[in-house]
């Protein structure tokens, strides 16, 4: 008999205006405070590993506090990691498919256990104010529970036709090594989906969480082994992926590279990984999940309002440092002056500061160089169009910036093309809706898109015509719920492994026929 469980639902979020959630998010910080400047291990070949060679996490919000040091991998310790995630690799895939759903449903539960702990290192650690800590842990634990149902739906494949005489079925079974490679914005949610679905799937991994954000990766490593995954089953390789990235992507055992992160590294990782190495018996796949540079059209009958507010809240929640923040505004001539003439009233009453005190909307971009190349995109901004509002740098003793709009941007112009991941909006205008589509297409990305209209056949035609993983009609363009909205970009927005999808684990598997003559 088989594990069956009750039908998925998405985490609901708590709601910090009431007070014993106030309360208990409190505490946590609290509680997280105590333990900042602690020093993390690695975790490889099954055990905590100190090298010295330490990497210091630091808060963006107050520039100068340390959120923690973690352990750096060396080449060697890199190497080790895929050797033995390798040689565990056979036990870990003839561990029944119910027992690696029950530890992650295990893992899920502790999530939800210590919510409010994660949200407060995700707080710490990014910048992100409480509502979108929340979201994050929520949709961890969300990428838990939801990959390990689907898990037990590849387990169980839909029948293939039966020829007379024979007996045939298709076994979907694991890969072999992975190396997961997040990125910093979803510190918690993008770094746990990619894991757990590898995990579940059967594959041992290799994760080499990114440098700004190894605490919550050390956090979450250790929650899965107090959680009774096997403690070789994932190894922990904490590193610049400048020095073990190359290592762990070319490395002839690694089966298969799990990667979110910018266009630049994706190519190159997508170019690394299909070069045969001496003694590879595969050919790498590679998921890469890359940037974007997504709009939202205005049209000209559109509730201007809700289009201002959906705008906003796209272009500046977490600062724009999302894959599918809004950084194109395309609005209809015809409604383009008072559209920017409540944007610019809105993002005035921005409230801005450190992610700890709940009532700050934006908190600080992740580091000091990501605030030096958005002041430079802010820069060529001015240039190439109209400074409507902020345009520099905020107070405070972190990487804090002012939520930025530049209108009356070409679609020629750098800000208009080029991702900049951060609080930058441009906003364009189109002479009529099939410019604004036209304009909108005008990317080599592909991610989100979004079209505010209450025309019905614009809103048909661009559900044809806009070109993006993501589109959506009279909403804002961030905030993919799993299960609802399985996320993954077009183009060079990546390989559109839709995230949160019933197809997401499919990548992780191979499907093996067996026909028996009967
Ligand atoms: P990034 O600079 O590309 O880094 C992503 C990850 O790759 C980090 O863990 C990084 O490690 C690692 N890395 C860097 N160089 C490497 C190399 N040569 N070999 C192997 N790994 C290497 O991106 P990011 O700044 O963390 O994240 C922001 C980007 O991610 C944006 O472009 C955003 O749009 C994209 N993103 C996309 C999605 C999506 O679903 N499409 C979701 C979220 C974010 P280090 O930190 O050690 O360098």
């Amino acid at each position: 008999m088989s594990l069956t469980l009750p039908p998925f639902q998405n985490e609901p979020y708590s709601d910090f205006t009431k007070a014993p959630n106030r309360r208990a998010m409190d505490l946590a910080l609290a509680q997280v405070r105590l333990e900042l400047g602690r020093t993390y291990p690695l975790w490889i070949d099954g055990s905590a590993v100190e090298t010295g060679d330490l990497l210091v996490s630091t808060n963006p919000s107050h520039a100068s506090e340390v959120v923690g040091s973690c352990h750096k991998a060396s080449a060697e310790l890199a190497t080790e990691a895929v050797e033995s995630a390798f040689s565990y690799f056979p036990k870990w895939a003839a561990t029944p498919v119910d027992k690696r759903v029950q530890l992650l449903l295990g893992a899920a539960a502790m999530l939800r256990q210590r919510q409010q702990e994660f949200n407060a290192w995700l707080i710490v650690e990014s910048g992100k104010n409480w509502n979108e800590a929340e979201a994050d842990t929520g949709e961890a634990i969300d990428f838990c529970e939801y990959y390990a149902r689907q898990m037990l739906r590849w387990s169980h494949p839909e029948p293939l036709v039966q020829m007379d005489g024979e007996t045939s079925k298709l076994d979907y079974i694991p890969l072999g090594v992975g190396v997961i490679i997040p990125p910093w914005n979803f510190p918690l949610a993008i770094m746990v989906g990619m894991t757990v679905a590898a995990l579940v799937a059967g594959n041992t991994v290799v994760l080499k969480p990114s440098s700004e954000t190894p605490v919550i990766a050390a956090k979450f490593v250790e929650l899965l082994l107090e959680a009774g995954f096997p403690e070789h089953s994932v190894n922990l390789c904490i590193g610049s992926g400048s020095v073990v990235g190359d290592l762990l992507v070319t490395h002839p055992k690694t089966r298969f590279v799990s990667f979110t992160g910018s266009r630049e590294v994706g190519l190159r990782i997508n170019e690394l990984a299909a070069k045969h190495q001496p003694g590879q018996v595969w050919i790498r796949r590679v998921v890469a999940e890359m940037g974007g540079k997504d709009a939202i059209i205005v049209d000209e009958n559109a509730d201007l309002d809700a289009a201002v507010t959906g705008v906003m809240l796209s272009a500046f929640g977490f600062q724009g440092q999302k894959c599918s923040a809004c950084s194109r505004a395309i609005v209809h001539a015809k409604v383009y002056d008072s559209f920017l003439e409540k944007l610019k009233a809105k993002v005035e009453t921005i409230r801005q500061g450190p992610a700890e005190d709940v009532e700050n909307y934006m908190g600080p971009v992740i580091s000091a160089g990501a605030r030096k190349t958005i002041l430079g995109y802010m820069e060529i901004g001015k240039r190439e169009g109209r400074l409507l509002t902020g345009g520099g740098m905020a107070a405070g003793d972190g990487w804090y910036l002012q939520p930025t709009v530049i209108a009356d941007v070409a679609p020629s112009a750098r800000i208009f093309q080029e991702e900049i991941f951060g609080p930058v909006l441009a906003v364009t205008k189109a002479r009529d809706f099939e410019e604004a589509l036209r304009m909108a297409n005008d990317s080599e990305y592909g991610l989100t898109g979004a079209v505010y209209s209450q025309d019905r056949a614009r809103l048909d035609r661009a559900s044809r015509e806009f070109h993006v993983g993501n589109l959506y009609l009279n909403r804002k363009c961030t905030g993919a719920m799993v299960g609802a909205h399985p996320f993954g970009g077009f183009n060079m927005s990546g390989t559109d492994s839709k995230a949160g999808g019933p197809d997401y684990l499919l990548q992780f598997l191979q499907g093996k026929l067996i026909a028996e003559k009967v």
